[in-house]
């Protein structure tokens, strides 16, 4: 049976508030979302036909600052998953301790079908019907699965032709030539990178000798896999949306990311060495690390008794339901939940937000040194909680995150 993310999430903060003996008016609170806006996206076909699509913007929480969160373009999206992935951003943002709220947004859409221009147009479209929802006090939207710089650019644009002015500042991700920031494509991978570094050490595990297993070859699981492969680690498989790719002596990533670039699937990759598998075999290999970097619900009670490795590292959000997650805290594997994992990309986000609101800009050095630090300080703060109370790391995860913003819902009280 097909998973209700939204229903997951709410299990979550169940599963958190018990073990944090949480006010149960704050829980009921925190099990609803602040708004959500669904608008219908007309679209004049190239060949002349109308189609319509529907598209989300929800904001869960923006107890602790404005709205952040990605806006992503599948086929499957769906007012429940936006939901989710909108309170998921609140806790992210919330455990980095950035001034910033939980947002998401998503059209039912397979963009694959569309041109460039029918894209331009759909992005166009949807960014008016939510502009009262956005901007830089309100909510700021990014990237997320299909969608990347260009359709930032289309949205900034679309946003400040509206506004009578450039305002750069209503979405991250944006190309650099217009108020991006340098390290945001890498910064999910990087963030993952950072932690799973910090983890392997505290496991006395070297990192460059783990055998890798990554399920999602864009934005974030490209960008792990390129920074593990440089690292050393052998990348036993990976995978897209078509299959994935497996040999025991480690793919050779930067080919594999070329061809991706060139808009291939990796099931048609020709290296005879390599062996076609599928999503669902990739998730069940044997590995030391396992990230899960495509979409949610991919560890579930029917394949979790398979899962046969040391760490767990969730680039992407939602990979693990609850019930899985009990059971490989009980089998002794970790798992590096998304809210800590994956948050790299958040945490570049907020400082292109700065960086547009400053107009100053920084240089990757720095970047990369502030991701560090704040991730890092998180992760340290989630594995305190972890050793001292014996429980997993999402729970310590979620206890600190929850807690901060059901303190700035106290301090802020209940209007009117
Ligand atoms: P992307 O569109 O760049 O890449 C998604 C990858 O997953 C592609 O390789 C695609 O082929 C593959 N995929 C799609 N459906 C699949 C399926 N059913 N089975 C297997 N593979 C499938 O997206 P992304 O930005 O890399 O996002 C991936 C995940 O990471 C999402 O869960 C997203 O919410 C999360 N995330 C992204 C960012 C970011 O900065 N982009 C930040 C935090 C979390």
């Amino acid at each position: 049976m097909e998973l209700n993310p939204y229903e997951v999430a709410k299990e979550q903060i169940d599963i958190v508030a018990k073990e944090m003996g949480l006010d149960p008016n704050v829980t009921r609170y925190l099990k609803r979302i602040e708004r959500a806006l669904i608008v219908s996206i007309p679209i004049m076909m190239d060949d002349g036909s109308l189609q319509i699509f529907e598209g989300y913007r929800v904001h869960h929480s923006t107890v602790r600052g404005p709205g952040k969160g990605g806006i992503r373009f599948a086929p499957n999206v769906n007012l429940d998953e936006v939901k989710a992935l909108a309170t998921w951003m609140t806790w992210k943002c919330s455990l980095l301790k950035l001034p910033l709220g939980g947002a998401k947004g998503g059209i039912c859409v397979n963009p694959r079908e569309l041109s460039k221009k029918e894209l331009e147009k759909l992005t166009r479209r949807y960014a008016t019907a939510i502009i009262n929802f956005i901007g830089p006090d309100i909510d700021v939207p990014a990237p997320d699965v299909n969608t990347n710089a260009q359709i930032m650019a289309w949205i900034m644009d679309t946003y400040s032709m509206n506004k009578g002015m450039a305002v750069p500042g209503v979405v991250t991700g944006k190309p650099i030539e217009i108020g991006g920031s340098v390290g945001r494509n890498s910064a999910t991978g990087m963030g993952l990178y950072f932690v799973i570094d910090a983890m392997c050490e505290k496991l006395e595990m070297k990192l460059e000798t783990q055998k890798i297993i990554v399920q999602g070859f864009g934005n974030v699981g490209g960008w792990i896999a390129k920074l593990l492969y440089d690292r050393g680690c052998k990348i036993l498989a990976v995978s897209d949306i078509s299959g994935g790719l497996y040999y025991s002596e480690g793919l050779e990533i930067e080919k594999l990311l070329e061809w991706t670039r060139q808009g291939n699937y990796l099931k048609d990759y020709n290296d005879k060495r390599y062996k076609l598998i599928t999503n669902e075999e990739l998730l069940t290999t044997g590995c030391d690390i396992l990230i899960p970097a495509a979409l949610e619900n991919q560890i579930t009670k029917d394949n979790v008794n398979d899962i046969k490795c040391k760490i767990v590292l969730e680039g992407a959000n939602g990979p693990t339901s609850p019930e899985a997650d009990q059971i490989l805290f009980k089998k002794g594997i970790h798992v590096i939940p998304d809210i800590l994992a994956n948050a790299g990309g958040v945490c570049v986000s907020y400082f292109e937000y700065v960086q547009d609101i400053h107009a100053y800009f920084w240089d990757l050095d720095r970047i990369n040194k502030e991701l560090k630090r704040i991730l890092i300080e998180a992760f340290e703060d989630v594995y305190e909680i972890y050793k001292e109370r014996a429980i997993p790391l999402r729970t310590a995860a979620y206890i600190i995150a929850v807690s901060r913003i059901a303190k700035a819902f106290d301090l802020r009280g209940i209007f009117p």
